[in-house]
């Protein structure tokens, strides 16, 4: 397969239809650029994400997935940012010009793009170790897009969908074992929450995506408002795949194994009853997993009233907490 079949057959699999009102993608492959029509009143969100080959994701892992997994990530940013997908690109670089490979890789990510009304405009290909790096750009009304930010004091901290399920997949994977379909699924294919980050607009004082730890991330927050936090531990979300696991190693998993692809927010408390209206709209689970403090810290608090002291390092928030500082 020559370089110029390859982005021809990338750009038959992946083209989408765009639905009316998509907006327009005025010059899009085969030129030097694209050339992309941003509709007034709306501003461009623009986000970027690399996975290279056994750092982001097990050598020999199914093509289809990576496609998938690839434009996934990307789309989360966009969806905590509260924007709506427009248009993306697509940087390769492969070892070989295997046309099984691309077909799949191609295909897993033409269900994404069109399941999520994303439309390819261009790219890159080279060859070289496994990378694939995706740029996407969505829009948002002008001055609404969601920010980690704005949480204040009071606040409620929220989170959706279940945490550590993608986590608990490649932790059994690496131990040798084999994951339990929906654990594998959280981990292959992880649902972008584009429709939930879209309702939290007007409504979130501040949103990150969950995909490095929950206590990593809401410590990004944490840091962007200048404030702390508390969270409830028994409160946090979990699959009942994980049922099996001693406690401190669910909780692990939970607060800092990564890969969720969650949306962490934070919502005014006397807000709250219109959480249920857009759990119903997005058939997402939504879980009030503790609230927003003046204090600059995070705590974690264990049900008998004792605070968790997370095993993992490396969290600016929690430093006084940290296992090095006692
Ligand atoms: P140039 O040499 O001018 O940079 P390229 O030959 O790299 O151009 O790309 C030609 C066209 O194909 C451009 O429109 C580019 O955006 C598109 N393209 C290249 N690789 C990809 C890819 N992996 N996915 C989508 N479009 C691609
Ligand atoms: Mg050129």
């Amino acid at each position: 397969m020559s370089e110029f079949d390859l982005i021809k057959r990338l750009q038959e699999i992946i083209s989408i239809k765009p639905a009316a009102g998509h907006p327009s993608c005025v010059i899009g492959i085969g030129d030097d650029g694209a050339v992309l029509a941003v509709p007034s009143g709306r501003q461009l969100v623009v986000t970027t994400d690399t996975m290279v080959e056994a750092v982001h994701f097990r050598p020999r892992s199914a093509a289809c997935d990576l496609g998938y997994k690839a434009l996934a990530v990307n789309l989360s940013d966009l969806a905590s940012m509260g924007a709506e997908p427009a248009w993306f690109f697509l940087a390769l670089t492969l070892p070989s010009a295997d046309s099984a490979w691309l077909e799949s890789f191609a295909q897993g990510m033409a269900d994404l793009a069109g399941t999520s009304g994303i439309e390819l405009a261009g790219g890159d290909t080279t060859s070289g170790p496994l990378s694939i790096t995706i740029t996407a750009l969505g829009l948002v009304e002008t001055g609404k897009a969601l920010t980690r930010s704005g949480a204040q004091e009071g606040d409620l901290l929220v989170v959706s969908g279940t945490l550590g399920d993608a986590a608990f997949a490649l932790h059994t994977m690496n131990a040798g074992g084999t994951a339990d379909i929906a654990s594998r699924n959280a981990l292959d294919r992880p649902v972008p929450r584009l429709q939930l980050g879209r309702c939290l607009q007007g409504l979130a004082t501040s949103c990150i995506d969950v995909s490095d730890g929950l206590l990593a991330d809401l410590g990004h927050i944490l840091l962007a408002s200048g404030k702390g936090a508390e969270i409830e531990l028994e409160r946090l979300p979990g699959s009942n795949s994980m049922n099996a696991l001693e406690e401190s190693e669910r909780l692990e998993l939970q607060t800092a194994g990564g890969d969720d692809y969650e949306l962490c927010f934070t919502i005014p408390p006397q807000r709250r009853s219109e959480l249920e209206q857009i759990e119903k709209e997005t058939g997402t689970r939504l879980t009030v997993i503790g609230e927003i403090t003046a204090s600059g810290e995070l705590l974690c608090k264990t049900p008998d009233g004792g605070i968790y002291l997370p095993m993992k390092r490396g969290y600016e928030h929690f430093s006084r907490n940290e296992a090095g500082d006692k």
